[in-house]
């Protein structure tokens, strides 16, 4: 893989540079309160898009640039690097937009992508059940098929921004009698039809970032159907691809801007003298370093190839390891401060550390568990015979 920037990639630097010295949200701005931070970061979406800095490798006509790969991960390592926030409608930008860029009608792209870059429309993902989160194939929620409609009825959980969602991505049963991957649809639903009921969970780290979704008879018109009928399951497969890959050279920007951070807070809070603190900060960044390695490796082979394929499982795997290495850092370096809220009285620890530390810890679980790539890595990049 080429390491040095061409020509397009430094105008691309250059002109996120410059945006970022204007527009950049002050840290201290952005709300605490998740409510308040998700209005807020909306408004930040836009900007961004305003400058046509959002997924520029989507096409022209729909709010993109028709950039390359390599640009967009100029321009999201930018970002990281400067310390700017996630954008609130990362579901549809970085995992189910992809898939109606690339799989929509033309009225689907036109109705939706310009929605999704600018943040107006927030989009959720709708796969995991109750019962169906590894064994996805296996779940339960079912759309029939009522002329030029379909009736959704069902429940799915840990459903990422559903209470701010103005659409969801649901999978759901469309013919009961086909094999389980078979019988699948992908359904683009109203988030305000009736029959919908979003009950927030609340997180450890105290954001209810998902929630459970009732389906109570919702009637979904039939040009919602992405794709074929019964044909979804290949469309989840690209869906969690997106969502397991392209985002790993950004990701390691800002882990390593993260633990940049920490470093220097432990030196101001006396502890980078602890041994244990030191092993522990070394061990992140190991991690963050070796994540480096591999995202240029499977980027590289994105590039060559067309798109991510199953070396992602690589990526996750690596990514989430690192994530939660961070974490532990966080945790050693707070020592027992990390048990206060905010931190002890007095100390200007940021919060930070500890929501990164909570937050990680579901780093193994979202976007297909470390077991579940695991056991990707063992069938289909080393050839081993399948698990029962
Ligand atoms: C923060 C967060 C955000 C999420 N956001 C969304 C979202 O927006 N939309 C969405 O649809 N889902 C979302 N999820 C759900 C996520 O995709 C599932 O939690 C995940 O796929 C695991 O499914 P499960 O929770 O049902 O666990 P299970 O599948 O029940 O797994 C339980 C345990 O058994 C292990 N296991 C299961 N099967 C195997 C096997 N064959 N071999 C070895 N081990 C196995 C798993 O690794 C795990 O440790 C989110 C989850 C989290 C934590």
């Amino acid at each position: 893989m080429r390491l040095t920037p061409n020509e397009a990639e430094l105008r691309i630097r250059d002109e996120v540079r410059a945006f970022l010295a204007e527009h950049l949200p002050p840290a201290e701005e952005i709300p605490d309160d998740f409510d308040a931070r998700v209005a807020y970061l909306r408004g930040w979406q836009r900007q961004l898009h305003e400058a046509r800095l959002v997924n520029v490798t989507w096409p022209e006509e729909y709010g993109g640039r028709g950039a390359t790969l390599m640009e967009q991960i100029v321009v999201n390592q930018e970002l990281a690097r400067a310390g700017a926030p996630a954008l609130p409608g990362e579901v549809g930008l970085d995992v189910v937009g992809p898939t109606i860029v690339e799989q929509g009608t033309a009225e689907q792209k036109a109705r939706y992508v310009k929605r999704i870059l600018s943040g107006e429309d927030i989009w959720c993902q709708g796969f995991s059940e109750p019962n169906a989160g590894s064994d996805l194939a296996s779940l339960r929620t079912r759309a029939e098929e009522a002329g030029d409609h379909f009736v959704l009825t069902g429940q799915k959980t840990w459903t990422s921004w559903a209470q701010y969602a103005s659409w969801c991505a649901v999978l759901a049963r469309t013919d009961p009698d086909a094999p389980t991957h078979r019988g699948i649809s992908y359904l683009i639903v109203d988030m305000t039809s009736p029959g919908i009921e979003i009950r927030p969970l609340v997180q450890m780290t105290g954001d209810a970032e998902f929630s459970e979704v009732f389906f109570d008879g919702v009637v979904v018109p039939r040009e919602n159907l992405l794709g074929e009928l019964n044909g979804g399951w290949k469309l989840a497969m690209h869906t969690l691809t997106n969502e397991r890959g392209p985002v790993v050279l950004s990701h390691q920007v800002k882990l390593r801007v993260a633990l940049d951070g920490l470093v220097a807070d432990a030196a101001r809070l006396g502890r980078l003298d602890d041994p244990q603190v030191q092993a522990s900060l070394a061990r992140a960044d190991v991690a963050i370093e070796v994540l480096r390695h591999q995202a240029y490796r499977s980027m590289g082979r994105a590039i060559a190839h067309g798109g991510a394929g199953v070396e992602t499982s690589v990526d996750k795997l690596m990514m989430a390891s690192a994530d939660q290495l961070l974490g532990d850092a966080c945790l050693a370096v707070l020592g027992p401060h990390a048990v206060w809220p905010g931190g002890a009285p007095g100390d200007t620890t940021p919060r930070a550390w500890q929501h990164t530390y909570l937050y990680y810890r579901a780093a193994t679980i979202y976007g297909g568990t470390a077991q579940i790539q695991k056991n990707i890595v063992a069938e289909r990049i080393l050839g081993l015979p399948r698990a029962t």
